[in-house]
């Protein structure tokens, strides 16, 4: 095969999020050659900078049936494809004393004709159910809401997509598309770590590249109305919630808990920014104020509960075109056909939606595509178990020992694929995660993780409790001997650690403050970090 016909593929995506992973697998399930291409590393998005809410739609249901009922649709198919991303939590959509009881009656309708399954609780059963609510609690709806691992979820499609043949490329950004007479014909990449710049060319590109899809197309001529809309989370210590905490009121700021594995997420915000913005978000005091006082007033024990972290993303909500300015804008899917819009054959832009939409999302994509290709063949996705959720069976039941049994969870049942026959592999390297030497291995082998961040958002290690004190030195020594690339463990060292202080530093205060500068004394003073890298500047590959 000549390099030229190697560049060329059926289907370009953009984008390495959700909806990028969900088109590839598509496309590549429907036997279309399929190349994907990331700018940074997977999830690197609004797909690794949400609240993991399964919704159950009923969020929605009053403001936005639309939603609800494309929620609902794809809360019942991702238990049944993606059950190791899943767990099955219930949710509460709770009335507190400040809220108006009258809401739930207008909400339980709402959510009955988008077809969500509710129960209604008294407030005694709902203090049975879930312990930590604020005692004055005046009632709830019960709702199948649950909590989603989306990092998991987004390496499970890429995992299939590779599987069946699909290339994909983190680390490669689209700097323009290859326009030729009113066509599409491919796109013009840099490869960010070699500095190469590549064209590659397909039939029809895709652009999920969410939020920033709109400055790509407008380097094509074309103009789509793109709303940024930033959010602010906060992570506590310790999970205090068993179920999804909702407040049962029209959808506001603060007012969603939900458990994450050992952890409690707190969220979320919702403001318009500007779009030159929206690569360099600050989590603000005010954000973190709001969400404490309204989060203290869901849970109080979050009083007593250290905050591990806050972080922010950006939903890329798009304006239908008989609505420019946004004004009734809708979390709904929006897939754009350019050729019908604005005269450009070729390409296809597919956006808005949520994390759990994204199937559909990319089902939408893919037929459209198939289309254009002059394909026949169905979507079968919604019924194909993604890899890790073949078997009935919960894959945290699976396995025993405790590094395995966690490394399930973010796997499922490839997690058997972990190499652990040796007491080396099976060694945990991240306590707090329980994350083992096999593990970062698999990551590294079959994940195509490259450093220290890719390694985190692959298998959640430096995450817990210490934030990274205690492992990264640790992993980042093991990295420089898998790699081969002993030099470049000290610029990755420094590269998760300033990272994993982004994210303290608007809430760093009290226990910790003292944890961050027992870190920051480590690593720069007894290591002498920044002095090491300095003297090993000319030595970087
Ligand atoms: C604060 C917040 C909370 C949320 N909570 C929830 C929730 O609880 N439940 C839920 O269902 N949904 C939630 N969402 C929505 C959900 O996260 C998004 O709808 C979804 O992740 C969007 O996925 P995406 O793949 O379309 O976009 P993204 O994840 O943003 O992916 C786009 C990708 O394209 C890449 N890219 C951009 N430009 C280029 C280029 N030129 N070349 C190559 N690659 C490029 C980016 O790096 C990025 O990785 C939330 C969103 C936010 C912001």
């Amino acid at each position: 095969m000549t390099r030229a016909e190697k560049q060329t593929y059926d289907v370009i995506v953009i984008g390495g999020g959700v909806t990028g992973a969900g088109t590839a697998r598509d496309c590549a399930l429907r036997g279309l050659r399929v190349l994907l291409l990331e700018r940074g590393d997977y999830n690197h998005g609004a797909s690794g900078r949400n609240h993991g809410l399964m919704h159950s739609g009923a969020r929605y249901a009053v403001t936005d049936p639309e939603s609800a009922r494309e929620c609902v649709e794809e809360n019942a198919i991702l238990r049944r494809i993606a059950s190791h991303c899943i767990e099955s939590t219930d949710g509460l959509f709770v009335t507190l004393p400040d809220d108006d009881l009258s809401y739930q009656s207008t909400f339980v309708k709402a959510c009955r004709q988008a077809g969500i399954k509710t129960e209604i609780l008294t407030p005694s059963l709902t203090l049975l159910l879930e312990p930590s609510l604020n005692p004055q609690v005046q009632g709830a709806v019960r709702v199948p809401d649950a909590s989603i691992d989306p990092f998991a979820l987004t390496q499970a499609n890429l995992v299939d997509a590779r599987l069946h043949g699909a290339v994909t490329l983190c680390y490669h950004e689209v700097t323009s598309l290859l326009v030729n007479g009113g066509r599409v014909e491919g796109v013009q990449t840099l490869n960010k770590r070699t500095g190469e710049s590549i064209d590659y060319h397909a039939a029809v590109t895709i652009n999920a590249a969410g939020i920033w899809g709109a400055n790509l197309l407008r380097s094509a001529g074309i103009e789509v109305q793109m709303f940024p809309a930033k959010g602010t989370m906060l992570i506590y210590a310790k999970r205090v919630n068993n179920m999804v905490l909702n407040r049962c009121r029209k959808p506001s700021n603060g007012d969603i808990l939900v458990p994450d594995g050992s952890v409690s997420v707190m969220g979320t915000t919702s403001d318009r920014i500007a779009m030159d913005t929206i690569d360099d978000l600050r989590v603000t005091e005010a954000e973190v104020r709001l969400l404490v006082s309204e989060g203290e007033k869901l849970v109080p024990a979050l009083k007593q509960n250290r905050l591990l972290r806050a972080f922010a993303g950006v939903r890329p909500l798009i304006a239908l075109d008989d609505d420019p300015e946004g004004r009734s804008i809708s979390r709904g899917i929006v897939c754009l056909d350019h050729a019908s819009r604005d005269g450009m054959e070729g390409l296809i832009t597919i956006s808005g939606g949520k994390l759990i939409t994204y199937r559909k999302m990319a089902e939408q994509a893919t037929d459209l595509a198939c289309r254009k290709l002059g394909v026949e063949a169905s979507c079968t996705t919604a019924t194909t178990p993604l890899p890790g959720s073949e078997e009935k069976k919960s894959a945290r039941d699976v396995f025993s020992p405790s590094h395995k049994s966690n490394a399930a969870k973010r796997h499922g049942t490839r997690a058997n694929q972990i190499p652990s026959d040796s007491p080396q592999d099976r060694t945990l390297i991240c306590e707090c995660e329980h994350v083992s030497v096999g593990e970062v291995k698999y990551a590294i082998e079959q994940m195509n993780a490259h450093d220290l961040v890719d390694l985190l958002r692959r298998t959640r290690l430096g995450m817990g409790q210490c934030q990274s004190k205690s492992c990264a030195c640790r992993t980042a020594n093991l990295l420089a001997q898998l790699t081969g690339y002993p030099t470049r463990a000290l610029r990755d060292l420094a590269t998760l650690l300033d990272e994993r202080w982004k994210g303290i530093k608007p809430i760093a205060w009290g226990q910790t403050l003292r944890e961050t500068q027992l870190t920051a004394e480590i690593y720069q003073g007894l290591c002498g970090l920044d002095k090491a890298i300095n003297d090993r500047k000319e030595e970087q590959p």
